[in-house]
C-alpha cells in the first residue's frame, strides 16, 4: 500500500494526506468487496478503527456525524487532528468522512477542517431539491478534492423522520438514480433499499432485486446505510450487487457498552481504566476485524 507518511496536507499542515472515496471505492465495487463506513466518536474509537484496518491489510474508513463532531468531540477540526494524530503512526489509506450532513455551512466547515469526504443528506427533501442541494455540494467539495456521497430514497430509523416506515415506496427508484447521479456529478450513492437506522424494529427485508436494478442503471458505487443487524447473507448479497460502502454506527456503540456493563458483573471487580476500557476496546476492535472480514465477501 502507498506509503502515507510524511506528506503534508496543503489544507491544514497536517502530517497525513487522507485520501478520498474514489481512491478506495471504485476498486471494492469492481472487486464485489466493500469497506466499513464505521462510525466514530471518540479518540479510542479512531484508534480501533485504524488499528483493525491496518491489522486487516484494509483503508480506514471513518464517519462521523455533525452533532458528534460539534457536541461531543471538540468540533471538526479537533477531529481531523485526532485522526491525524493516530493515522500518522500507521501506512494505510485513511479516510475522513462527513456523515448525513444536511447543512451546507456544515459541509463547507468539514472542508475546511480537512475532512476528506462528505455526505450530502437532502434525501428527504423533493427529488428537484435533492438534486440542486447535492450539485451545489458536489461543485463546492469537488474544488478541494473532496468526494461526495449523495442520497436517493429514504430510510426509516434515527433520520429525523418520523413518518418514514419500511414500506417500499420510500425505496430508491433505479430510474432517478440514474438522472440523479448524472445530473449532480457524486462519487457514491446511498440508497434505500429495506435497511434501517438504528436497531431493527421489524423484520429486516432487504430488497435485492431493487438494488439489481439501480446497479445496471448506476456505475459508481454504491452505499447500504443501516447496516447493524442486516443479515449476513443479505450484506454479501449486497455486496455482489453494487455495495461498496456498508455504514455501521449501532452496533459499535451496543458492543462498547455492552462490555463496559459485562465488566462491572465480574466478582470483585474493581473500577479502572484496565478492567472497563482495555476490555471495551479490544471487543470493538474484534467486531471491527468480524466485520471487514465479511465485507471482503466470499461465498
Ligand atoms: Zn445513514
Amino acid at each position: 500500500m502507498t506509503n502515507l507518511k510524511n506528506r503534508s496536507n496543503t489544507l491544514g499542515g497536517f502530517s497525513v494526506t487522507l485520501v478520498t472515496l474514489n481512491e478506495v471505492l471504485p476498486l471494492e465495487r469492481k472487486n464485489c468487496s466493500a469497506l466499513g463506513a464505521f462510525m466514530v466518536w471518540s479518540f479510542d474509537s479512531i484508534f480501533s478503527v485504524v488499528d483493525s484496518a491496518q491489522k486487516m491489510g484494509r483503508p480506514a474508513l471513518m464517519v462521523v456525524g455533525d452533532f458528534e463532531a460539534r457536541k461531543y468531540m471538540g468540533g471538526f477540526r479537533m477531529v481531523r487532528e485526532m485522526v491525524d494524530c493516530v493515522a500518522k503512526d500507521y501506512d494505510i489509506p485513511v479516510i475522513l468522512h462527513a456523515d448525513h450532513f444536511r447543512s451546507f455551512d456544515s459541509i463547507s466547515e468539514s472542508i475546511e477542517s480537512g475532512f476528506s469526504s462528505v455526505m450530502v443528506d437532502a434525501s428527504w427533501r423533493s427529488f428537484e431539491e435533492n438534486v440542486a442541494e447535492t450539485k451545489r455540494v458536489v461543485e463546492y467539495a469537488h474544488k478541494y478534492n473532496v468526494s461526495v456521497e449523495g442520497e436517493l430514497g429514504r430510510l426509516p430509523g434515527n433520520e429525523g423522520d418520523e413518518e418514514v416506515t419500511n414500506d417500499e415506496a420510500f425505496q430508491t427508484d433505479p430510474e432517478e438514480a440514474d438522472i440523479f447521479v448524472k445530473t449532480t456529478g457524486i462519487d457514491a450513492l446511498a440508497v434505500s433499499i429495506g435497511t434501517m437506522h438504528g436497531k431493527y424494529t421489524f423484520e429486516p427485508k432487504i430488497n435485492i432485486g431493487r438494488l439489481c436494478e439501480i446497479a445496471k442503471r448506476v456505475s459508481i458505487p454504491l452505499v447500504l446505510h443501516g447496516g447493524s443487524g442486516t443479515p449476513e447473507d443479505k450484506i454479501i448479497d449486497a455486496i455482489h450487487n453494487g455495495i461498496a460502502k456498508i455504514n455501521i454506527g449501532t452496533d459499535l456503540l451496543s458492543v462498547t457498552a455492552q462490555t463496559i456493563a459485562t465488566q462491572q458483573k465480574i466478582p470483585d471487580f474493581r473500577y479502572s481504566v484496565g478492567s472497563l476500557f482495555l476490555p471495551a476496546r479490544d471487543a470493538l476492535q474484534r467486531n471491527l476485524e468480524y466485520k471487514m472480514e465479511l465485507f471482503m465477501a466470499k461465498r
